[in-house]
């Protein structure tokens, strides 16, 4: 396994990182404070972006974007990672990123002329709606949703929750049951469902540990009430709703997993410039005290560790797909999201009262990064997963909720 990166990446990971420096950490003052307020100052940041070169860069260059390969858009991922900004200045934020991929591999041409060109350019916003409140996510062959035709419409009903970016997006792409008697990973399909359909309803925006957002950075409940669009609007076949959701996650995680190493690595650099700078007795900084430098040292080896373990798994997708390679994902996902808390815990421990206040990113990742250890499969699903493949080779067999 070589997991250099070749020069050419290089340079263009270098030309993204000054970006960062020059156009997106400038901004997060101002949308720590409020999203709503700093989005026109964003959205100029996103057109000097594209000027550069450097938008969207998962897309293929007949959408406008860059595109890159999964691993150098891994590679981007962390750079951009650095910031709750960075991915939506560049124009590769969840859930529009996702929803560009699936749309790119299964819409048809008019879907993707209506809403993948559009998305991709960064002119309208979408959300993806598939967790339920009265439900657990965490087995999302279970959901109440259902979608019924009654001629050459979906007449969908069910309630959404988490919706991320829901709250003034254009479209939404909802999971809901067209198949209830089949077997349960073909019940479901996904339906393009835009947001001024009679019966799409915007419930509310979900504080988040005190924090509403707006729009793109929020998370909304929804309902959906006798909600009736085109039977066109299916997203690729009839009950093939979780294949494409796995198609969705696979890499998506890798990317999740990038973005929250980009995160480590700026909550560590805070720690070590503040471990340096503050002096707890005239002379003595911070990063004197032997505590403080075993969480550095802990803080970079779990850091390292943890990319090794990320590229290991890109390297097992890029060539045998995402299926073969899903042990890898699971082990990724869990053991990424925990060190990602215990490095921005370390980092806000270091800062002392100062961690605790909004004015620096340190409080806005732990706020919203703690979700990391549920969304996309909660650790213990995914650690579930791992220990089933490993324990088979011992001889005992276990069912999909380990039971
Ligand atoms: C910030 C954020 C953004 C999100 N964005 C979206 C989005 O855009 N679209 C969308 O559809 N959904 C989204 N979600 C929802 C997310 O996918 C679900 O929260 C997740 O799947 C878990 O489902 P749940 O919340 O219903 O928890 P539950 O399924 O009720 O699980 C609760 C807890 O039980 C434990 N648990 C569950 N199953 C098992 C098991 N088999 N073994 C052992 N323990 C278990 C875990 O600790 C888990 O955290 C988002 C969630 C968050 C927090």
């Amino acid at each position: 396994m070589d997991f250099s990166t070749p020069p050419e990446l290089q340079d263009l990971l270098q030309r993204a990182g000054a970006f960062m420096e020059a156009e997106v950490y400038p901004l997060e003052d101002a949308a720590r404070e409020s999203f709503e307020d700093a989005l026109e100052a964003c959205n100029e940041a996103r057109e000097r972006c594209k000027a550069a070169g450097l938008w969207a860069p998962q897309m293929p260059p007949e959408y406008g974007g860059m595109g890159l390969g999964f691993l150098p858009h891994a590679h981007m991922s962390e750079i951009l990672g650095r910031s709750p900004l960075g991915h939506y200045v560049f124009g590769c934020q969840a859930p529009d990123a996702g929803n560009m991929e699936i749309l790119h591999k299964f819409g048809t041409a008019e879907q993707q002329d209506r809403w993948l060109r559009p998305l991709a350019a960064g002119q309208i916003r979408s959300c993806f709606s598939m967790t339920e409140p009265g439900r657990a996510g965490s087995n999302p062959t279970w959901m109440d949703t259902t979608a019924v035709r009654d001629g050459n419409e979906w007449v969908i009903n069910g309630r959404k929750w988490f919706t991320s970016g829901g709250h003034l997006a254009d479209f939404a792409i909802v999971m809901a049951v067209t198949s209830p008697d089949t077997t349960p990973h073909k019940r479901a399909s996904q339906i393009i469902v835009p947001t001024d359909t009679p019966g799409f309803r915007h419930v509310r925006r979900l504080s988040i540990m005190g924090d509403l957002g707006y729009g793109w950075q929020s998370h909304s409940e929804i309902a959906y009430e006798d909600c009736r669009v085109p039977v066109d609007n299916l997203l690729g076949q009839e009950g093939f709703g979780f294949m494409i959701a796995q198609e969705r996650l696979g890499p998506g995680r890798i990317h999740h997993c990038m973005r929250w190493l980009g995160i480590c690595e700026r909550a560590f650099d805070m720690m070590c410039a503040r471990a340096s700078e503050r002096l707890i007795a005239p002379g003595r900084p911070l990063g004197s005290q032997q505590v403080i430098q075993h969480w550095i040292a802990e803080s970079r080896a779990e850091i390292d560790s943890a990319r090794l373990l990320v590229y290991q798994a890109a390297w097992k997708i890029d060539r045998e797909g995402t299926r073969a390679a899903r042990n890898e994902i699971s082990a990724i996902k869990f053991h990424a999201a925990g060190v990602l808390q215990r490095v921005i815990d370390r980092a806000i421990q270091v800062h002392g009262g100062l961690g605790m206040t909004d004015d620096t990113p340190l409080s806005w990742f732990f706020r919203h990064e703690r979700a990391a250890r549920i969304y996309d499969g909660p650790d213990e699903v995914h650690k579930t997963v791992l220990a089933r493949t490993i324990l088979k080779k011992y001889g005992i067999e276990l069912g999909s909720q380990g039971s």
